[in-house]
Order: C-alpha cells, then structure tokens, then sequence
C-alpha cells in the first residue's frame, strides 16, 4: 500500500510516521525477533549477522548479564549461573518443576510454593520473569539499533498450549522489558500468517511444530480468506532437545563410558553438547561418526529413528487427537506446516509424510517461521497494514465452568470453543430468601468438581430476597484473545453484580491437559452416572424442604393421615438419598411429588380466596 503524501501549508510534503513494532518469537532454545524493513517481513539480526538468539542467560556479579551464544559458551564452567529453557519454567510453582524434571543444575531458592520460584545466581536471585526479560531485553536492543528509534509495540508468540499463567508471566516479562505488547499471538498460527495461508480459499492445515522443548500441533481452518484454529494438542515436555537426551544415552551406552554422568554436571552438558551435534549433522547426512571417550562410534537415521520411535509415535499419537478433536480425517487435511528447528530432522519429516500420506510445507526457514509471522501481525497490529488483511481465531484448551450445586459443573465455554469469546447463561438461587451466591469457576472436562481444576471463587451479594427459583442471575464468561478469562456475575433485577479477571498463579501443562482430557474420556460414562444420581439427590433435597416449609406455612391444610404419610415419604426419602440409591429415589420424589401436589392446590386454592378478600398479594406469590 501507498504512504499517503500529505501537504504542509508551506508545499513541502510530509510523509505518514511508520511505527516501528516487532513480532518476538521467545523461544525454548533460540528467539528471534522479526519486523518490516523495507517491502518485506524479515528477521533481525545481531552485529554478527545472526538472527538467532539462544534463549540462555549468564548471571555476574554486579554486571550486565550476558545473553546468546556469549552465556552459552558458559553453560559448561558456570552451569548454576547460565540459564536455559527458562521458558520451560515460566507459570510454574517450583513443585511443579522438581515433579516433571528430574535433573536441574540450579539452586532454586525454597520459598513458599505459591511464589513465583526463584534462581540463586551470583548476581541475586532471578525468576522467570527476570530471566525471560532479559532475553527480551536483547531482542528490544536488536530491533532498536535496526529500526533506528523506540518500538511502538511488539507481538509476542507463545506455545498454544500456554495457560494464563504462563500467558501472564510471559506479558510480564515484556512489561519489564519495556514492550508494549499488542498482542500474545499462539505460535502454529504465526506459522500459518507467514505462509501466507490466508490468501487461499479453503482448506485444512496442520501447523507441526517442534521446538527444542514444545510440541504443538494445530489443525487451522481456511475459510475466503479467514482461517480458524480448529483443535490444538501438544506436550510442553517434547521437543528436540528430548532426541538429544536419547541420543546422549546411545553413546554413552555404546562408548561404555566409566564416567558417572549424573554426578558431574559438566561432563553431562558436554556428553549433550555432543548428541546435539551429531542429532544436527543427521539433518545433512544419512550417516555421521561420533568420537567419544576416545572411541569412533557410528550411527545412520535408521537407527535414530529405531532409538527415539517412542519420541516419534508421542508426535503422532498428538495429530490423531488433534484431528479427532476437529471431527476431520487425514484425507482432510491438505497441507503440513512445519514449525521449529527439530523439524528439520530427516526422521520426523518422513514419519510426518508417512502419517499424513502427503509431504510437508518447508520453504520458509522452520527457525524464523514464526517470528516472520508475529512480525507480520505486529505490523497489522500498530496500523502500518489494512488491519482487515486477515482475521485470526483461536481456541480455548479446556472447557470453562462452575460449581452448581451438588457440587456438578456446569460448562459455560466447552473447550475447542474459538476465542475471542464471551458467553453467558442464567443461573438461579436454591434457597428462600438467599441474598448471596458464590461463584466458583473450574476448568476441565468432568463432571465433578473435585475432578477439574478450581480457578477462583468470588461471590455476588445483595441479592433481593426471593423463593428459591425466582432470582435470576447472568453469569458472563469473558475470553480474550490473549485468552485470559473474565467472570462476572449480575442480579437481573436489581443490578447488583459481581467480577474476577482469572489468573491463576500457576497453571496447567499440556502434560496435565492431555491427562484431564483422557481421565474424561475414560470416566465419561461413570461421570455422567454420578451426575445423573447427584441431580436425582438434588431435586429431591429441594423437593423435601420446599414440602417442609409449606407444612409449617399450612399444616391446617393436611389431615393427620396425609402428615403422617408425608413424613414417611421424607423419612425414606432421605434414607435413599444418603444411600445414593438412585432409582429409588426418583420413585419416591414421584410419589412426594404426587402428594405434595395435591397439597400445593389446596394451598394455591386458600391463597387465591385471601388474595380475592384482599389479604395478601405477597403471601400468594410466595404460595
Ligand atoms: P527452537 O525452540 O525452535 O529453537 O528449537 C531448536 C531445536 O531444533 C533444538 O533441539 C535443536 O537441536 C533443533 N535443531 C536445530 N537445527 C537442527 C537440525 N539441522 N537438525 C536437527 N535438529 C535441529
């Protein structure tokens, strides 16, 4: 597009400041940031003409940290100083870390678990957050010298599968790095943007994306032009660094090295060092030489192949989810993106091929893919492009709900759902005269509470005292596109309402999602069984003290046969509640009902007549 030429009265043309915005891809390994110079979207590079920055950070005492390659070289002398895969931290409490990683050469400080956990370096403790802005903090540099001038803003790529928390941690971190964030942007949908997908008409796309430490794959859908994420599934625990582990485990199994690798740290990280290197010359030749321990050891992709096949079917078994949860079949599916510099392995390519029936979309540098395409957002995003060049959609991974009573969940926002998103539904009290409700909202795919994943509470007061049934309250769920969650809750009559914006202090891990949506699976007929006998307990709960209080109200209306079988009824009633005996249950709320049925006619039969002479409109609403 043309940059309009805008007259100053003195004849002199002026032309339209560009805003200089930045697509951020933060990395597990490497990060890239990427921005418009000239016609096209390109990724920046530092003075060395490198584009990527590996994500690792190396703590001084007292002095600017040092960022790159500069603190890789020192993972080897300091490794309790340099920093890597701190993406891999971001969002989580430090239990949750000790639980999923075995081996982490840091010295973590042990505060409370609710805190953010926190690294002892030589130059003080550093959280995620910190370490994540300080990679930031070079990419800002980088863009800055450039672009020549201050960024207006930046999009930050993050994994699809990132909950609010690491969403949260991650916009932080670009706070405290002195971005602007315009917009968290899911990685495989960056992929998608820079291939352009958009400009096709139709057709179903599979983003394929291995980093050194994620696994996302994301079914898109290409509608004129408009495309849709119609299901994503991953594994933030998968990515190319784990065929280095297995590939370390070759040769130190085949070298029979006397080494005790897990007691020096330094020997590991160059035993890691090793594969790593070895894993990339497989890329360019079918089969590479490794020396170690003085011993010449040969491996081809064949047997790479043979020793991560456990690696390769986790991949795959994540694209049958994917397309299962989007209701589509490989034969739908018409092109593959891949996505991250593990992609570039010569093993996963031909077992991606092989799964699909159809070979892989790699023109674009499968490192800077999605850097390319948050820079070309970004450049939407600050208004340098026609913001209507494209439309992007996103979905929630879990369903989001809350607690009704008889502690159920009630799904607002079922998962998959594509976001931004608001939705509402009407709830209303369980007792008479209740002036407040608690709103508990949960996250997952079962039936009970105890079974998902609280998020938070909050409660709505001031409710007008009414019968139980009568108020009506709307409770909204707000996600945006960043896909934090909002709740409110509002009293339709009165007005009296109620908020939370969520953001759980540590969140899930695809590990955890992929766990709830298959403990759903297997307990889905069980779930809906204990459903059905909660609701049956529930109704007939309300039905027994709806009956009690109209007793109290007119027990002149009942003669003593009638009390007296009303009572036994209750009595039973209450022994098959508290014995979860379901059919009997329902039996005996349909016999209740009966009785008490006959007995709310009279009762309605008295109060019209009263209402009639005058006495009370109250009294016969309330009836
Ligand atoms: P990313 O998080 O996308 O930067 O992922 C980097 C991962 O890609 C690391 O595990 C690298 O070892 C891996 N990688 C990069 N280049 C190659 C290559 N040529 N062959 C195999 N793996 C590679």
């Amino acid at each position: 597009m043309a940059l309009l030429q805008i007259s100053e009265p003195g004849g002199k043309p002026i032309q339209p400041v560009r805003k200089r915005a930045v697509g951020i891809d933060l990395g597990t390994t490497n990060s890239l940031v990427a921005a418009r110079c000239g016609g096209s979207v390109e990724c920046l590079p530092d003075d060395q003409g490198e584009c990527l920055l590996s994500s690792i950070v190396y703590y001084r005492k007292g002095k600017e940290p040092l960022v790159g390659s500069a603190a890789k070289s020192e993972m080897i002398a300091n490794p309790g100083d340099t920093i890597a895969s701190v993406k891999r931290l971001l969002g989580k409490s430090l239990s949750e870390i000790k639980a999923e990683r075995q081996f982490i050469p840091y010295d973590f400080n042990e505060g409370r678990d609710d805190q953010t956990p926190a690294i002892r370096t030589a130059d003080g403790d550093k959280d995620p957050v910190i370490i994540s802005s300080d990679i930031l903090k070079c990419l800002v540099r980088r863009a800055e010298d450039c672009m020549q001038g201050a960024l207006d803003g930046a999009v930050i790529t993050v994994p699809a599968y990132f909950d609010d928390a690491q969403r949260q941690q991650t916009r932080d971190a670009a706070r405290l790095a002195g971005l602007k964030v315009l917009r968290l942007l899911n990685e495989p949908t960056a992929a998608a943007v820079a291939y352009g997908l958009d400009s096709q008409d139709q057709g179903n796309v599979i983003v394929f994306d291995l980093g050194g430490g994620t696994f996302d794959v994301s079914l898109l859908s290409l509608q004129k032009g408009i495309f849709e994420v119609l299901a994503t599934g991953g594994d933030t625990n998968l990515g190319g660094d784990d065929f280095d582990y297995l590939l370390a485990d070759w040769i130190r199994n085949s070298a029979s090295s006397e080494i005790d690798y897990d007691a020096d740290a330094s020997a590991h990280t160059s035993l890691l060092h090793q594969a790593n290197q070895a894993k990339h010359r497989l890329s360019e030749s079918p089969v590479v030489e490794v020396e170690h321990q003085g011993q010449s050891l040969q491996i081809d992709n064949i047997r790479f192949a043979q020793l991560c096949e456990s690696l390769l079917d986790r991949t795959l078994l994540i694209c049958t989810r994917v397309l299962r949860d989007a209701g589509k079949k490989i034969e739908d599916i018409d092109n593959i993106v891949l996505v991250g510099g593990a992609t570039r392995m010569p093993i996963i390519r031909s077992a991606v091929a092989e799964f699909f029936g159809k070979e892989s979309m790699t023109e674009i540098d499968p490192d800077k893919v999605v850097a390319l395409g948050a820079g070309i957002q970004a450049d939407i995003l600050i208004g340098n492009k026609p913001a209507d060049s494209f439309l992007l959609l996103d979905v929630n991974p879990l369903s989001l709900g809350i607690e009704t009573m008889g502690e159920l969940v009630e799904k607002i926002i079922p998962r998959n759902t594509t976001i931004p998103v608001i939705k509402a539904q009407e709830f209303t009290t369980f007792k008479d005269g209740q002036t407040a409700m608690s709103i508990h909202v949960v996250q997952g795919e079962r039936e009970l509470v105890s079974d998902c994943r609280s998020l938070a509470r909050f409660e709505l007061k001031g409710i007008p005292p009414m019968v139980a049934g009568a108020a009506k309250i709307r409770v909204e769920f707000q996600v945006d596109a960043d896909g934090l969650l909002s709740v409110s809750a509002r009293e339709l009559s009165k007005g009296m309402s109620a908020e939370i914006v969520v953001k759980p202090s540590f969140g899930l891990n695809a590990d955890t999602i992929e766990q709830m949506l298959s403990s759903s699976q297997m307990n889905a007929k069980n779930d809906m069984k204990i459903r059905a006998l909660k609701e049956a307990q529930l109704e007939a709960r309300q039905l027994i003290d709806a009956t009690i209080n109209a007793i109290d109200a007119d027990s002149s209306l009942l003669n003593e046969p009638e009390k007296k079988s009303i009572a036994a009824i209750i009595e039973k009633l209450n022994l098959a509640i508290t014995q979860d005996e379901q059919i009997k249950i329902h039996a005996l709320t349909e016999q209740l009902n009966r009785i008490s049925g006959d007995f709310a006619a009279r009762r309605m039969d008295l109060h019209v007549s009263e209402a009639l002479r005058g006495e009370s409109i109250e009294k016969l609403e309330k009836s």
